[in-house]
């Protein structure tokens, strides 16, 4: 790709996946020059990644992003009621083309750096100056696996979610699963009907009803929001990250495997070490253990903690102008990590970013 050494826009949105294209929705209306740097090779963000019976917990109808709806799956689709993780990924391609979205791919950025009129972005592919930068990276790409003594010593098969595609050569094994949430419940499900499999969680897992699907969840979480802007307490609800029982988890539960026990305290070669001393081998460990924020490239602003993590006011960054980060759940906005509710915080944001560079004077200040 032959780009200029440096090029000059109003807005830098850093990543493409959902977040990214919901922001770009909103920032076409206000006639700002913007472009959107994603280190994908394709479209779709982390859907790209997952295993491969990952579907939505959500109908199309229920997981849009702002403008226009997924279509409901036809033709080379499987008709299941919630769409797969390719269906969204089409869906996200789409979109970005019906849009006509500034998209640069595959540009990573590698560095922002705060200068007197802005930041300076740099990335493997050239340099961009800009006055705003929205952080859209999510957090498919920095997989996270806490540390165990000894875990270094292990010689088995480890295993993170975001590299888990199918039970495929799994079988006849012994498997350690580990992680409470959504991806660990339905990893164990499908890998404990080839596998022998041990499922380890940090607290009792918390499952929701079975009639409670991604659309339920949100419209009552929803409620409880819009409870908690009048100052009332509301009543307790299903948790977005409690377990949704879909099929697979259901049949998991139907053969009785659906049981967790709490953490070891740490590995040898080929085992894992329980708290009452009994040690016990397994051939491999799947972590589902989750992310942290993929925001290594905003570090040299000096503003980023030790979880990736940066101190907002609703998406806007507190101790720098003109930053925002939109998509990585409820610190950036409620809803925010899911299609269906990016749109609210893409829009504020739009919305901000326009007026702050209305008022912006000729003499940028970063006040970190
Ligand atoms: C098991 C599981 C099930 C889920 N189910 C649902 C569901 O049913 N419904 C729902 O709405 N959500 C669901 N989600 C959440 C959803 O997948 C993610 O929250 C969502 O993909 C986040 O979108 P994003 O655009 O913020 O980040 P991503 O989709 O991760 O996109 C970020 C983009 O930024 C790019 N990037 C990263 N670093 C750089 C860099 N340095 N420079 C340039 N580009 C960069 C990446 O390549 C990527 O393209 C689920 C998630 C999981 C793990």
């Amino acid at each position: 790709m032959n780009q200029p050494s440096s090029k000059e826009v109003d807005i830098v949105v850093i990543g493409g996946g959902q977040s990214g294209l919901a922001l770009g929705y909103f920032l076409r209306r206000t006639g700002r020059s913007f472009v959107i740097l994603d280190a994908g090779a394709q479209p779709g963000g982390a859907w790209n990644q997952g295993w491969d019976s990952l579907r939505l917990f959500s109908p199309a109808e229920a997981s849009s992003l702002p403008g226009w709806p997924m279509p409901q799956p036809s033709g080379t689709y499987d008709t299941g009621e919630f769409p797969s993780r390719q269906q969204v990924v089409d869906y996200l391609a789409a979109y970005e083309a019906r849009y006509k979205l500034p998209i640069e791919r595959p540009v990573r950025v590698e560095r922002v750096r705060a200068t007197q009129n802005g930041y300076e972005i740099e990335t493997d592919r050239g340099t961009w100056q800009t006055k705003a930068v929205v952080s859209t990276t999510g957090t498919a790409t920095h997989p996270f696996v806490p540390p165990y003594p000894g875990l270094t010593d292990y010689t088995g098969l480890q295993l993170h979610s975001a590299r888990y595609r199918s039970p495929d050569g799994l079988a006849g094994q012994r498997v350690l699963i580990v992680g409470g949430g959504n991806s660990g419940a339905q990893i164990l499900a499908e890998v404990s009907r080839v596998a022998q499999t041990v499922w380890v969680t940090l607290t009792e897992p918390m499952f929701l009803p079975d009639a409670v699907d991604g659309r339920v969840l949100f419209s009552r979480a929803t409620e409880r929001y819009k409870t908690l802007q009048t100052g009332e307490i509301p009543t307790p609800a299903g948790n977005l990250g409690d377990i949704v029982m879909v099929p697979s988890v259901r049949e998991a539960r139907s053969r009785g495997v659906l049981h967790a026990v709490r953490p070891f305290v740490g590995f040898t070669q080929t085992s894992v070490q329980w708290a009452d001393g009994r040690s016990e081998a397994f051939d491999t460990i799947i972590w589902c253990t989750g992310f942290r924020p993929a925001t290594d490239y905003l570090r040299p602003l000096g503003i980023v903690d030790a979880d990736g993590r940066i101190a907002t006011e609703g998406t806007r960054a507190t101790q720098l102008q003109g930053l925002w980060l939109v998509g990585y759940g409820a610190w950036t906005g409620f809803a925010s990590a899911t299609l269906i509710g990016v749109g609210r915080s893409a829009r504020a944001t739009a919305d901000e970013i326009n007026t702050y560079l209305q008022q912006l004077t000729p003499a940028f200040t970063a006040h970190n």
